[in-house]
């Protein structure tokens, strides 16, 4: 920066910039099955208002949303179904699993309950608590757009195994 204050030149890598958008641009689809959807809806009302970290434009179809917050009890029928939204969701997506049910099958130690969703898709951020509050949501919010930024959540390494398979292919 010279002494005026010009700004004589400015540097960055293409992919912090995309990465900057897309983690200040999310579109959530909400997948409340139980108690923890109370507490999702909640986070995205005007008390607690997810709005300021940009993933207000909650969307409720797959096609249009990148963030997939899993909030309740999937039952093992539901598991294709959730698996299903998330392959018909645009690229690159994260998860946020939300509650003790989602990530582990919480007190629900049976059969019919599958014992955490990362055995359906891939999750990038936990948010732990039966039910957690909306501020241990919007925590994972923030931790998920830390992990954005830096490229480490799956869909992006992902991104970037392809990339390089492709460029081998090509050798
Ligand atoms: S973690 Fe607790 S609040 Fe959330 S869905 Fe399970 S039982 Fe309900």
């Amino acid at each position: 920066m010279a002494k005026d204050g010009e700004i004589d030149f400015f540097t960055t890598r293409f992919e912090d910039v995309i990465n900057f958008a897309r983690k200040n641009s999310l579109f959530p689809l909400p997948f409340g099955t139980s108690c923890c959807g109370i507490e999702l809806m909640s986070t995205l009302a005007s008390g607690y208002d997810m709005a300021r970290f940009g993933a207000e434009v909650v969307r409720f179809s797959p096609r249009q949303s990148d963030l997939l917050i899993v909030a309740g009890i999937v039952n093992l029928k539901m598991a294709p179904v959730l698996r299903t939204i998330y392959d018909q969701m645009a690229d690159p997506k994260w998860v946020i699993s939300m509650g003790a049910c989602a990530s582990s099958g919480g007190i629900f130690n049976v059969y019919s309950v599958t014992q955490g969703i990362d055995t359906v898709v891939p999750v990038d951020v936990y948010v732990p608590g039966c039910p957690p509050a909306p501020e241990g949501l919007l925590n994972a919010l923030l931790r998920l757009e830390d992990r954005i930024a830096k490229g480490e959540t799956h869909s992006q390494k992902r991104e970037r195994a392809g990339k390089e398979i492709r460029a081998g292919g090509e050798k």
